[in-house]
């Protein structure tokens, strides 16, 4: 899913990294801004967390 994805505003790179880019160090953003009420997106993260645990 889209939302899962970051991109990094330095090097243009995706990633799943939440803190920082892997390829560069560079600050990560979503690409695309969500949809959601806030507390929809409350629910997203913990989607997003749930993913990145395993
Ligand atoms: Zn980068």
């Amino acid at each position: 899913m889209v939302w899962l994805l970051r991109k990094c505003v330095k090097c243009g790179e995706y990633t799943l990294r939440k803190d920082r880019c892997p390829h560069c160090g560079g600050e990560t953003r979503i690409p695309h801004p969500a949809k959601f009420s806030p507390d929809d997106k409350y629910a997203v993260y913990k989607g997003m967390m749930r993913q990145l645990k395993k």
